[in-house]
């Protein structure tokens, strides 16, 4: 009943089609095969890796610790892959992908180069028909997609862009083959995690370097370092127990959860705590001081003013030091970024900063950026300007549920689902690290394997029970709705512009896209509907 067709049609029948082979749509693969089930994995790129493969730009490493950031379902595993330093960076994160894939036999089940364009469910065979960029459709019950948060590079919309003459690249498109700064004048245009990550790099070769900033962010010190073979060991025998607690925790990194406000603390305790924090090198090392910082403005403002202090002692020149200062913005109500080198870069004579907010771009010319203040003559333009988070890469799909309605039209005003899971008129389509899910607020490494776990759990349940869809109830999506409205309404996030809130895209609409609450919380909600028989899921035969 289930087949592929088109030019390049497999030969076999596919009970379910993920679409992506990043580290979700991989591990959904294995999980599905463990099922007895035939599933396909079709993948845009060239290559496998999905973000690790795309943003390969100078500098790209994971913030989150190498031996935490990676897969925790094979102890086997664990114990056989060494990481190198504390921080992965992309390569090393593109050979263990590489390494997963070969030890659990997954390519053969990956069709690289194939972009699912389109997605139809057909109500009646309660089969879903799936259109490729290369004339491949497949036809599956079950389709899952393991699209990523961020792939979906945004388009900057700066008037001009195509007549430079220079060279143009995006981090999130960076090449396969190698870029040299060498003896050029480079500009970055952007200072979320990927331009942070990026200046230190490009400034260390490049001739002159003019960093093009339009909000400053908080960027803490990674600390980055080679891992030392002892504490290699000493983590690798108590494995098990950390990936438990990994499971268990917050948000899939272990921790001491703060107890106290940071408004309790008097100065020379706070300012003793961060430091502590700041010198431990951790992502969320500041946030977990205390238990106001996302919560309170006044204790927020403590944490943004030492990390203000900080870069006013990095950086030499005081006027952009103070650009270099975010102050628009509560700390950690857009990503932090975990850095190396990145304010000591504005000390080196060949790097400059333009504030884009006193100076904005007016176009790219063919010689290079035009501001209110002048041209900046350049030979290459770095995009660093992020992406259209959490939905992007749904929406770029042509998805038609039940009825012939789209998912566009669904999600015209923010995206609609249930647990981030399903969305209600498209059955048997599930989503990994998707909007209104913990994903972006956590280890994603941990959140993608409980989602791929729910979903794997639910489709054996299906199939054991006769069961051929799973709908999303329309009133337990609109309660999913409401409640993550609520879990983001009691923090700081909601008020500030941001990818979270969709706002760095025009036209978007405005719905912290996250769920806040925590993977802990979610594990719980997600097991409690599965044990209850999939309460507000419409089940049919
Ligand atoms: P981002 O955080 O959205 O940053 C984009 C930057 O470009 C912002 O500074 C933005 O300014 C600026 N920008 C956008 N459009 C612009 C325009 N037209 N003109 C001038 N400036 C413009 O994107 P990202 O840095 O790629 O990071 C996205 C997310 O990916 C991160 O938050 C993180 O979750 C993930 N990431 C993780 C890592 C890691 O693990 N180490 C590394 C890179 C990325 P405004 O803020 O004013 O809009």
């Amino acid at each position: 009943m289930v087949t592929t067709s088109g030019p390049q049609a497999a030969a076999r029948p596919v009970d379910a089609v993920v679409v992506g082979a990043g580290l979700s749509g991989l591990y959904q693969l294995h999980r599905l095969r463990q099922l007895g089930l035939t599933a396909m994995v079709l993948e845009a790129g060239d290559d496998i890796g999905g973000t690790w493969y795309w943003n390969r730009y100078p500098g790209a490493r994971c913030d989150i610790e190498s031996m935490s950031y990676s897969y925790s379902f094979s102890p086997e595993l664990d114990q056989e892959w060494e990481w190198r330093e504390r921080y992965a960076s992309q390569p090393e994160i593109l050979r263990y992908i590489h390494h997963v894939a070969d030890r659990f036999d997954l390519r053969g089940d990956v069709m690289l180069r194939t972009r699912v364009t389109r997605a139809v469910y057909d109500q009646d065979s309660h089969l879903w028909h799936l259109s490729t960029d290369t004339g491949l459709a497949v036809t599956a019950r079950f389709v899952i997609l393991a699209t990523g948060c961020m792939s979906v590079p945004k388009d900057p919309g700066i008037p001009g862009a195509d007549s430079f003459t220079g060279a143009v690249h995006h981090t999130a498109r960076w090449p396969r083959e190698d870029v040299s700064f060498a003896g050029k004048r480079v500009a970055v245009i952007g200072t979320g995690c990927s331009g942070v990550q990026a200046i230190p790099v490009i400034a260390d070769e490049a001739a002159s370097l003019t960093v093009f900033q339009r909000t400053p962010a908080y960027v803490l010190p990674a600390h980055n370092r080679p891992l030392r073979p002892a504490e290699i060991a000493q983590l690798k025998a108590r494995y098990p127990e950390f990936r438990r607690a990994q499971r268990l925790s917050r948000g899939g990194t272990v921790f001491e959860p703060p107890t106290r406000s940071a408004l309790e603390a008097d100065e020379t305790e706070r300012t003793a705590a961060y430091e502590a924090a700041w010198d431990e090198g951790f992502l969320n090392g500041l946030l977990r001081t205390y238990t106001d910082i996302l919560t309170d403005e006044k204790a927020n403002e403590t944490v943004a003013e030492f990390v203000r202090s900080k870069i006013r002692s990095i950086v030499d020149d005081p006027a952009t030091a103070e650009l270099l200062s975010p102050r628009t913005y509560p700390f950690a109500t857009k990503r932090p970024c975990l850095g190396t080198d990145y304010y000591a870069t504005y000390n080196l004579p060949h790097v400059s900063l333009v504030d884009l907010r006193t100076t904005p771009i007016e176009t790219i010319t063919p010689r290079g950026i035009r501001t209110s203040d002048g041209e900046h003559v350049l030979d290459m333009i770095v995009f660093a300007t992020g992406f259209d988070a959490l939905t992007g890469s749904q929406l770029s799909i042509d998805i038609v549920g039940k009825g012939g309605v789209p998912l566009r039209d669904r999600w015209a005003e923010g995206p609609r689902n249930y647990l981030g899971l399903v969305t209600a008129g498209f059955p048997n389509l599930f989503t990994v690290l998707g909007p209104l899910s913990p994903s972006v607020l956590t280890n994603i490494a941990v959140s993608l394997e409980q989602q791929v776990e729910w979903i794997t759990d639910c489709i054996a349940h299906l199939r054991r029970n006769g069961i051929t869809e799973i709908d999303a109830a329309p009133d337990a999506e609109a309660d999913w709705g409401v409640h993550v409205a609520e879990v983001a309404d009691r923090t700081l996030y909601p008020v500030v512009d941001s990818w979270y809130t969709g706002a760095n895209v025009p036209g978007k609409p405005r719905v912290f896209l996250a769920y806040a609450g925590g993977l802990d919380r979610y594990r719980e909600q997600c097991d409690t509907v599965a044990r209850n028989g999939y309460t507000g899921f419409l089940l049919s035969s």
